[in-house]
């Protein structure tokens, strides 16, 4: 018989002991290595194998892991690390998904306690956004797929299910956003059918929110050449710089105009535990759906995004297959109420729940809600010490927890540089920020998301930035950095700036760093 089960376990449960311990020694050691590491052409050829016909130890699959992907990673966990809007992830999350493997449940639907997880989760998510207890939703891989599942709903509220054997046809259905919406939204207009000309992306005032005044214009002179305006998606976070829509207004004018209102909150969302952060995002509590990231500002390690629906009945419209769900069994393992299936396109689905139910039991929404504040405490403390550099030129509002800036003692392409500096500090593993466009000009970009950031890693960021910069720019001549950075030299200089970046008046160490509280 071929079971893939050992005959004895002593090995591989020593095995298995070794690799916690690793990745254990890997979470505590973080700040002791760079943020991230280019990976060698030598190491990315050695992973592309033919097939394995034949077996292989598991501890010799383990070293390869260990050798070529182990550090080559992102370099999310590491507090340093600033790019895009990436969560730190926790240890507590990475044992949940060490449970959930070992269960193998299938959440795609029929009755067993993972499924109630899930459900708890989305009354949790419910209950965060301030939205009734009967709504719906399910977790997916992220908002890009929550926003899709959005813009599904929104089609088939407008339309009725009918749409489902229909198509859409020629629908003349046209729907609203920002202009600083995230990509994934025209995108997901692609997916529904309706195309991305379909998406009408209106102008921004100066902290980044849609002027409500266009918006307005804009769907009037749609109506007047005979179009259907069916949804409004507000934003709550943009990618860039952070900024909120205001959710007031447009809950208000999507309800006088019949558009189905749908909020893009992919890490905002989570602003609505920090008491501080959450008048920010009023009226959110009146969108019917709301899309956002576990993975990102809550800390649940990769994947874990949601999408809540006010109306459950309309993500049942969507989904549901009718005949399926009503015919479900009254009892045994084909019971249990609505399945996950019903809501989503997914059938077959992990148990992605028992990681975000897991951070937010152990943590606790309030410790979560600390960490947003904190992130956006430390954008504070960024945003004030550029605007004191001259050499430094802050590019954008800070809303949330996004700083955008740039270096400015400097002749010549501007952009070039920045975006050379940005690459510079990758590489050497100091720090990672992004880059971005702001009004035509590219930023640097520290968003702000893990929750192991300090101030001294706000110091060695913009330190490094600074003498990277002069060193480019032919100056600060009495300390010299070659413009071809070596690694190992400009991680020295980033440890020794770290030391005085913790030494100096700042508190090294966030009050919110998650830290399992001891039973
Ligand atoms: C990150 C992000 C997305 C995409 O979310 P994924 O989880 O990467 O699919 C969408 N919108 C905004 C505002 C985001 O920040």
């Amino acid at each position: 018989m071929q079971s893939l089960d050992p005959t004895d376990w002593t090995d591989l449960r020593a095995l298995g002991h070794r690799m916690m311990d690793d990745m254990f020694d890997q979470l505590q050691g973080l700040r002791d290595g760079p943020v991230w590491r280019p990976m060698p052409d030598g190491a990315r050829q050695q992973l592309h194998q033919v097939l394995p016909r034949g077996p292989t130890p598991p501890e010799t699959v383990y070293e390869t892991f260990q050798q070529l992907v182990q550090p080559y990673t992102t370099g999310n966990l590491h507090p340093r690390f600033m790019g895009w809007v990436h969560g730190g992830g926790t240890p507590i999350g990475m044992l949940a998904e060490l449970l959930a493997g070992g269960l193998n449940a299938n959440l795609g639907g029929r009755d067993h306690a993972p499924i109630e997880i899930e459900r708890q989760v989305i009354a949790w998510a419910a209950e965060m956004l301030g939205f009734p207890n009967d709504a719906s939703g399910v977790l997916v891989t992220g908002t890009s797929i929550a926003n899709l599942i959005g813009v599904l709903v929104a089609r088939s509220a407008s339309l009725g299910p009918c749409v489902r054997r229909n198509g859409v046809g020629n629908t003349k259905l046209v729907a609203y956003t920002s202009a600083a919406a995230h990509g994934c939204l025209p995108r997901a207009m692609e997916m529904a059918g309706l195309g991305r000309d379909a998406l009408r992306m209106i102008p921004c005032d100066d902290q980044g929110r849609t002027k409500p005044d266009l918006l307005a214009a804009r769907v009037a002179e749609d109506r007047a050449r005979g179009m259907r305006p069916f949804l409004l998606v507000g934003t709550a976070g943009t990618v860039d710089i952070g900024a909120i829509d205001d959710l007031t207004a447009l809950a208000d004018f999507a309800a006088t105009q019949d558009l189905w209102f749908h909020v893009d909150a992919a890490f905002g969302a989570i602003a609505m535990l920090a008491p501080k952060l959450r008048p920010l995002l009023a009226g959110i509590q009146r969108a019917d759906s709301v899309a956002f990231d576990f993975h990102k500002w809550a800390q649940v390690p990769y994947d874990a995004g949601c999408i809540i629906v006010r109306d459950a009945s309309r993500q049942l419209d969507t989904f549901a297959a009718e005949a399926a769900y009503l015919r479900r069994e009254e009892r045994g393992l084909a019971g249990g109420g609505i399945w996950p299936c019903d809501l989503g396109p997914d059938l077959s689905r992990g148990f992605r729940a028992l990681k975000v139910w897991m951070t937010l039991s152990v943590y606790g929404a309030d410790q979560i809600g600390a960490v947003a504040q904190q992130t956006c405490d430390l954008a504070a403390t960024l945003a004030a010490r550029i605007d004191r550099e001259p050499a430094l030129q802050r590019l954008a509002p800070v809303a949330l927890n996004i700083v955008c800036f740039r270096f400015v003692a400097a002749e010549g392409d501007l952009d070039r540089l920045n975006a050379d500096i940005v690459a510079d500090l990758q590489e050497a593993g100091i720090a990672a920020p992004s880059t971005t466009t702001v009004d035509g000009t590219l930023a640097i970009r520290a968003a702000i998301v893990n929750h192991r950031t300090n101030h001294a890693d706000i110091a060695i960021l913009v330190d490094s930035v600074l003498e990277l910069g002069r060193a480019r720019a032919g100056q600060g001549a009495e300390k010299k950095v070659p413009p071809v950075i070596h690694r190992g030299q400009v991680y020295r200089e980033a440890s020794r700036l770290g030391d005085a970046g913790a030494r100096g008046p700042l508190p090294a160490t966030g009050a919110g760093t998650l830290a399992a509280v001891p039973p």
